[in-house]
């Protein structure tokens, strides 16, 4: 061990007290270092007159490439296309900075999961680069598009996509692909792929065996628990990423999940789901939507004067984010009436996330359903912003965007929540 200056990125072996480690520094000051290991991992080591450091072969520790391979179309397999958006599930690690960034195309990706040939046929293509707090309406349509082309030939289509804005992107195309009758599968992964605790192989197998089956509909796939049991599939509009980084964080929201599937194929349906025989008229692509409008949540202490700045700033609809039963302070009333008077969309959703919005248990929530706020009972805020979107794209008639927004389009709505779909 040569124990010469080393620094941030620097590829190194580490012996302390008889153990070794090789990998990436990360951090360095004058007591300890952390490194970042082969398996995605960081360790902390203690830097004293018993550790030892040689600077290695940066070639030895870098970045993982997966290699692409030729794929042998099966004619007794379905297809499955696989459309690559971003988000961790197609990132690598930079090992010289421990950090994640997007990079892998879907046919990379594909490549280091080789089982998913075992269940279909798999065509691929990279259609955006995003992590997903990036994406704008813009990037729905671009998706939609893409997903609509692949459905005309393949059994279904699996996206793959960053976790923490999915929800907004698989209402989204719930809505934009009309008469869907196929299905269409959100997937993830909360560790990127080259790491070896990745949950992205899981979820890719899962997603792809559920888009070979009988599905009408866009729903998300990924880990159903911690451990590599099983992947659940969540109705695409009331899922939600209930965790920063727990790889079981999608859960349904005011309902049950649409089945349980495993990597050796098998399937459980969980009750009834929407299939291919259940729509009569063909799938078309419908992407006309508004982008004026906004999510507000409401807090104790919020300056109704920051609803002047939407009203002001042109905005076509907000969805208003209250608490419980969907209540606002009385002081905001003033504001909601001129944003209605001025032909705004006010509509309202509750930040218990779980259970309904309803406004007629105490007389101030009547006042605001009088004035025209719309209440959308157990819809997801997300799922409210999106459907939204998508309603005022298509008309500006009040009573037929009330109409529309209290309409059970794509499975938004829950009419008989039971108790033990809360916190599932
Ligand atoms: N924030 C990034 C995204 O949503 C990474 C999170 C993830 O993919 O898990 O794309």
């Amino acid at each position: 061990m040569d124990n010469k200056p080393v620094k941030i990125g620097d590829c190194v072996a580490v012996e302390r007290n008889k153990t070794m480690w090789e990998g990436n520094i990360i951090q360095i000051n004058s007591k300890s270092l952390t490194l970042k290991l082969k398996s995605g991992y960081n360790v902390g080591i203690t830097l004293d007159k018993n550790t030892k450091i040689k600077k290695i072969n940066a070639e030895k520790i870098g970045k993982h490439k997966p290699v692409e391979f030729k794929l042998k179309f099966d004619k007794t397999k379905p297809l499955v296309s696989i459309l690559s958006a971003g988000g961790t599930i197609a990132s690598s690690i930079d090992y010289s900075t421990g950090a994640i960034s997007a990079s892998y195309s879907a046919s990379q990706l594909v490549s280091s999961v080789p089982e998913l040939v075992n269940f279909a046929n798999i065509k691929t293509k990279k259609v955006l680069e995003e992590m997903s707090e990036n994406m704008i309406p813009k990037h729905w349509k671009q998706l939609a598009n893409s997903v609509f082309k692949e459905l005309k030939e393949s059994n279904g289509v699996v996206v793959t996509h960053g976790t923490d804005t999915l929800s907004y992107t698989s209402s989204m195309l719930s809505f934009m692909l009309k008469n869907l009758n196929k299905p269409v599968v959100i997937t993830f992964a909360q560790k990127s792929s080259d790491r070896g605790s990745s949950d992205a192989s899981m979820n890719l197998i899962c997603s792809a065996i559920t888009a070979t089956k009988n599905i009408a509909g866009v729903v998300a796939v990924g880990h159903g628990t911690m451990s590599d049991d099983y992947c659940l599939i969540n109705p695409g509009t009331k899922v939600r990423k209930m965790h920063s980084s727990q790889r079981d964080s999608f859960r349904p929201i005011n309902c049950s999940p649409i089945g349980k599937v495993w990597v050796d194929g098998k399937i459980k349906f969980l009750g009834k789901h929407k299939k291919k025989e259940d729509l009569k008229e063909d799938c078309y692509l419908d992407d006309k939507i508004e982008e004026k409008v906004a999510i507000v949540k409401f807090y104790p202490g919020f300056n109704p004067e920051l609803l002047d700045v939407y009203i002001d700033k042109g905005y076509k609809g907000i969805i208003i984010e209250g608490t419980g039963l969907g209540h606002i302070a009385e002081c905001l009333f003033p504001k909601i009436k001129r944003a209605i008077k001025e032909d705004i969309t006010v509509c309202m959703t509750t930040q218990t996330i779980y259970g309904k919005v309803n406004p007629y248990v105490y007389s101030n929530l009547r006042i605001l359903s009088d004035l025209g706020v719309i209440y959308l009972e157990d819809m997801l805020t997300e799922t409210a912003y999106t459907k939204l979107m998508w309603v005022l794209g298509h008309t500006q008639n009040k009573e037929e965007v009330r109409e529309m927004m209290l309409k059970n389009m794509c499975g938004e709505f829950n009419l008989k929540i039971q108790p033990n779909q809360f916190l599932y």
